[in-house]
């Protein structure tokens, strides 16, 4: 070696941090002559020789594979380029069989060839996570991808007819996909699921034309053995796209995949599904049961009859499902029957009791209703809505302009959060008369909002939004507050005993502490329990009687009146009056707009409710007309604009005298 070679060669080892006395094995590698040219003392152990003059005797040609020289005969053209490889490597010196982890850069000759300067660390010096897994593997294959020669680790991994390129991929479409990447003179990198001798594994691919070959191209496929890492990566993917409780894709899982069928341009349906009745499952029976009901959904949704589908657990109770039109059988309709019978077949809890739970469905489909993902399911939501609303256990359609609802409630959602804090909630009262005593019986309180952002917005819709977002309770605690400081001011201001209405909605009637709360805020003011009746909408009492029964009962025992709101319009209106203690039943204006054409009807119900001794109120009074008819029925308790309007409380405070004049109307 010469002076200014072992200059550099010494200079490079400082570079690397290096000496002779490490373990860490040098050696330099003629690539074009097969031969050692130079070595360190730890090298010379890793080549099993006694001394640098041995090794450098020995001819490497007769035991290295094609596949090998191939190699090192492209990576002499990267070292060209200044460019390094990392890998590890057997060596069989004197037959024994040795692995190193191996760092390899160019080193300049003196007649301007490149040879191999080599750093060896052996691999049982290695930390256990450079396992010997990332043994690297060599094959070289001919133009016509033929096997020519492979290295010992790829000789005794990959099984025998397996060395042909094709029955080397588990996944044949690999194949093509290389032979395509290659033709283009491009270099094929990939993690590969292979075919050993050990079974399946994956592997980290790399495969290129050699470039030293001028006369024939070969192909040159290094491949290391990545399994462990891979089937970690894999198990994590899965978690991050699946829904733990029910093993269907989750949100993120199902966007993917919707995103490759949009990719392949397929048309296809979305069906949005939603639990009816699930809410009120799990705060009642707990969540076990919850989970349980969602289990059973998510079967039946993966079941054989809707295996072709892809099934996603979208969040909380809602489910979405998705087909490929090509994949329908029928129709979409036959299949949305289908489902929607599957779907709401009885849900059990684990005693086999029947639970209260429905399914309803919103439909839209690709690419009629929306070219992406996000459009699409909110078109699918509101469509499910829509099926919610026109009672539930069906499906619906999307048709064009059905997400405006579903924009609006989003807003009216977004500000109510701050209307109570903000205090843009008020309350308005209508006065209810007792038209043949020519007096005010009592007060109802509706209420209303204004909005700096959305102006008015009306109170059923404020009131369902709130139900929605869960915040009824809270604004209804504060309705009770506000109306019975009013109530309080109406009496001392009118010296009139007038008591006073509330609404409360379904989802807060059945909260146990009402009562006690109403009782409480009353008594802090001096009034009494008896001084506030709560309505109660039929149509919200349609889940589960017995509870509401109770709760019903509950609050009538700490003194609180109860009246049912907008009476006839429910489907079980006799069940409710017979089974919950009010007092007072309000005949929904729908009647009273009947009244002058034909008075069957209301006298029939009004016959109806005297008989259970409970007392008729009419709403929706809007004439004179129909104030006299009605009493002359003999409904006296009535309520509607043509006897007075729902006014502030200020209205009534500057002018009490008009609480009184209701004949001078
Ligand atoms: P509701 O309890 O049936 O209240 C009567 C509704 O009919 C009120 O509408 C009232 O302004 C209106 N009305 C009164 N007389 C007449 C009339 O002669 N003709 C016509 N066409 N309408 C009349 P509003 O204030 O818009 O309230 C709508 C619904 O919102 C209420 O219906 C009630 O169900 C609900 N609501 C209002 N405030 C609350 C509340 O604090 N809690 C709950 N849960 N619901 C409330
Ligand atoms: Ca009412
Ligand atoms: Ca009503």
């Amino acid at each position: 070696m010469k002076s200014k070679q072992k200059k550099e060669l010494a200079e490079k080892k400082s570079a690397l941090g290096i000496s002779d006395d490490l373990l860490t094995a040098l050696w330099i590698y003629d690539i074009d002559k097969y031969q050692i040219f130079w070595a360190n003392k730890a090298a010379l152990s890793l080549w099993e020789s006694d001394s640098l003059a041995e090794l450098k005797q020995r001819d490497f040609k007769p035991n290295t594979s094609l596949a090998v020289q191939e190699t090192l005969l492209d990576y002499q053209q990267k070292f060209l380029q200044g460019e390094t490889v990392s890998m590890f490597w057997r060596y069989s010196p004197k037959g024994i069989q040795k692995e190193a982890f191996c760092q390899m850069s160019g080193y300049k000759m003196d007649d301007g060839r490149i040879a191999l300067l080599c750093e060896a660390i052996p691999s049982d010096l290695i930390d256990e996570k450079f396992n010997s897994n990332s043994i690297i593997l060599l094959a070289t294959y001919d133009a016509q991808m033929e096997f020519l020669s492979g290295n010992p680790p790829f000789v005794e991994l990959i099984s025998g007819e397996s060395h042909q390129l094709p029955s080397v991929f588990i996944d044949k479409t690999v194949f093509l996909r290389l032979k395509r990447t290659v033709e283009r003179d491009e270099v094929f990198e990939d993690d590969v699921l292979i075919s050993t001798k050990q079974g399946p594994r994956w592997h980290r691919l790399i495969v290129n034309r050699t470039k030293q070959a001028h006369d024939n191209a070969r192909l040159l496929v290094q491949q290391f053995d990545i399994n462990e890492r891979k089937l970690g990566e894999l198990a994590l993917k899965k978690d991050a796209t699946t829904d733990l409780l029910t093993g269907l894709l989750n949100r993120r899982g199902l966007y993917k995949n919707i995103e490759s069928i949009l990719e392949q341009d397929s048309r296809f349906v979305i069906y949005y599904i939603d639990l009816d009745g699930f809410k009120m499952i799990n705060d009642s029976y707990g969540h076990n049961v919850g989970d349980q009901i969602l289990q059973t959904l998510a079967n039946r949704l993966t079941d054989k009859h809707f295996e072709k589908g892809l099934a996603a657990r979208f969040g909380g109770d809602e489910f979405v499902w998705v087909i490929r039109e090509e994949d329908i059988e029928d129709s979409q309709q036959e299949l949305a029957n289908r489902l929607i019978k599957k779907l709401n077949q009885p849900y059990f809890d684990k005693e086999g009791h029947p639970m209260l739970v429905s399914a309803s469905i919103g439909i839209s489909l690709y690419p009629q209703d929306g070219d992406n993902f996000n459009d699409l399911i909110l078109r699918a939501d509101s469509a499910m809505y829509l099926a919610k609303k026109q009672g539930k256990r069906r499906w619906v359609n999307y048709i064009k302009g059905m997400e405006s609802h579903l924009k609006r409630q989003s807003r009216v959602a977004q500000y109510l959060f701050r209307a109570l804090a903000h205090k843009e909630l008020l309350l308005h009262y209508q006065p209810i008369f007792n038209v043949r005593e020519n007096q005010v019986h009592s007060f109802e309180a509706l209420l209303r909002w204004n909005s700096p952002q959305l102006g008015w917005v009306p109170a059923d819709e404020t009131v369902a939004v709130a139900e929605r977002v869960g915040v009824i309770n809270e604004i209804e605690n504060w309705v009770i507050q506000q109306a019975a400081q009013d109530l309080l001011m109406l009496r001392q201001l009118t010296g009139v005993k007038v008591s006073m209405a509330i609404n409360i909605s379904g989802i807060h009637f059945v909260d146990p502490h009402l009562g006690s709360y109403i009782k409480d805020t009353l008594k802090s003011i001096g009034l009494k329990a008896g001084d506030i009746t709560v309505e109660l909408t039929e149509s919200a009492l349609l889940s589960d009687i017995d509870n509401e029964v109770t709760s019903a009962n509950r609050i009538a025992e700490s003194g609180v009146n109860l009246s049912i709101d907008d009476f006839g319009t429910g489907y079980s209106s006799l069940a409710y009056l017979h089974k919950i203690p009010a007092s007072i039943v309000k005949i929904d204006r729908s009647f009273t707009e009947r009244v002058v054409a034909d008075p069957t009807m209301i006298t029939s119900i009004f016959n109806l409710i005297t008989n259970l001794k409970l007392c008729a109120l009419v709403e929706g009074v809007e004439t004179l007309e129909q104030s006299r008819l009605l009493e002359k029925i003999g409904i006296n308790l009535q309520q509607g604009y043509g006897l007075g309007r729902p006014k502030p409380i200020e209205y009534y405070l500057n002018s009490p005298s008009e609480i009184f004049d209701l004949k001078a109307k």
